[in-house]
């Protein structure tokens, strides 16, 4: 597609978002959907059950169990098979009732024919988002225009093999590109999950964060906290408070939505060699997860957990001590984690309009720890909140590094697309890549620290 096309592509699906649109016999009861909810000349959709039954669609996919990616799909969903992995085909069919026989569970890493498509396979990769989360890999030639987009393809019906990365939402590691089936292959179209594409997100790699969570539980557990940084509550402790300290325990209380951010509950859990509880509901939402380690952490009495899941409006120093006040003579103190990126505030005089090269070496020294962590000014003696910078989307510098670490010929954000201007800025950061990326040799991928993490 030339660019003017693309820019008239985008107006069209602007048009087809329309916020005010409400179901009439005129426009046949059903929103017209975006291209970039469709794939190029194949009958597969993403993330789209809110356009009904779309039409030459065959292929109904689902990136993850998070509401806006599966916005109207119900216990009444009738218009096709819907794929997606294991985790995510539990939680569809336990929180919203979609009858098992539309559901169809892949496996991950496997590439996998898909019925009805002309061929077309799909491999499905952690996504590094929250349980459940994929990115879809399809691979095939193009035999249609689904849809409802008045740009066509001139490529469909010709025997060229082309290749789709769908990211669904993502945080980008070493690990999605040295993946076999990215790993050395040129991919035509990229839906990038460009929540952060913007270089304020800076925020550190979300392993270093875990073990930072799950260090400070732990010195905050073991009453030892003497960090540099710390400051008040634990710092000046006497031999008759450590004494004392023995017979206490600290509840850590770390605030989450429906799904995502178990990793640092988990953390926090194998370091403190303590149980997790939740409620009865949320409990269910974990049993829905393919992971047999959290499982065993559960528990259903409070009062055997050092670690509490709530939800994240709890992580408030008011609403906090009203939930450990029910626990009161169990608990002598609690801290609360509320974690998530937008917590972070990027260092004052920061340039914001680094060259890819900066981008990629502040991204390599970007380090974390416990120490980093500091209470929020309304913690007390024995009520403690952390504001926790943990995000499970890509950060920008992640996304720079991700997207110059293999071969590709389109990107196409998929988040903050609302607006042209937004577009425009994202825009310039996808040129800039694609410039850097042409002066790297075709294998080159950006040096990383650890697999998980550049
Ligand atoms: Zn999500």
């Amino acid at each position: 597609m030339s660019s003017h096309k693309e820019n008239e592509a985008w107006k069209e699906a602007s048009i087809m978002e329309d916020r005010t649109f409400r179901p009439t016999n005129s426009n046949s009861g059903r929103r017209k959907v975006p291209f970039y909810k469709v794939l190029q000349g194949m009958p597969i959709a993403v993330d789209a059950f809110k356009y009904g039954a779309i039409p030459g669609v065959t292929a109904y996919f689902l990136t993850h169990a998070h509401s806006d990616h599966y916005t109207n799909l119900s216990s009444s969903w009738t218009n096709g098979p819907i794929y997606c992995s294991e985790g995510t085909a539990n939680l569809i069919m336990h929180m919203l009732k979609v009858p098992r026989n539309w559901v169809h569970a892949l496996p991950m890493d496997k590439p996998t024919v898909i019925p009805n498509t002309g061929g077309v396979q799909v491999t499905l990769i952690e996504a590094n988002h929250c349980p459940g989360s994929s990115l879809f890999f399809f691979e095939g030639s193009q035999t249609v225009n689904a849809g409802d987009s008045s740009f066509k393809s001139a490529f469909v019906g010709s025997p060229r093999v082309f290749r789709y990365l769908h990211c669904g939402d993502f945080r980008a590691s070493p690990r999605h590109v040295l993946h076999p089936a990215v790993k050395g292959k040129r991919i035509d179209h990229v839906y990038l999950d460009t929540t952060y594409l913007d270089p304020k997100y800076t925020f550190p790699p979300q392993p270093l964060v875990i073990s930072a969570c799950a260090e400070l539980a732990k010195r905050i557990a073991g009453g030892s906290v003497v960090g540099t940084k710390m400051n008040g509550w634990l710092s000046a402790v006497t031999r008759e408070a450590k004494e004392k300290q023995k017979l206490d325990r600290t509840l850590m209380v770390v605030g989450t939505y429906s799904i995502g951010k178990e990793r640092i509950v988990k953390a926090m859990a194998q370091a403190l060699r303590t149980k997790v509880y939740c409620d009865a509901r949320k409990t269910a939402i974990l049993r829905c997860q393919c992971d047999p380690e959290l499982h065993l952490l559960l528990t259903s009495n409070p009062l055997d957990a050092l670690v509490h899941l709530v939800p994240l409006g709890v992580i408030t120093s008011d609403r906090l001590k009203e939930y450990v006040e029910r626990y009161k003579g169990y608990f002598s103190r609690a801290v609360g984690f509320r974690p998530t990126g937008w917590t972070y505030t990027p260092p004052a005089g920061m340039d914001l309009t680094p060259s890819v090269s900066t981008i990629i070496t502040r991204s390599q020294k970007n380090t974390f720890a416990h120490t980093d962590m500091l209470p929020a000014r309304s913690s007390t003696s024995t009520l403690q909140l952390y504001m926790v910078p943990y995000s499970e989307h890509s950060s920008f510098s992640e996304l720079t590094c991700f997207a110059m670490s293999f071969q590709w010929t389109k990107m196409i954000a998929t988040v903050n697309i609302g607006s042209e201007n937004s577009r425009q800025k994202m825009t310039k950061w996808v040129q800039k890549w694609e410039a850097e990326r042409k002066k790297k040799g075709k294998d080159y991928v950006v040096e990383y620290r650890q697999p998980d993490y550049w």
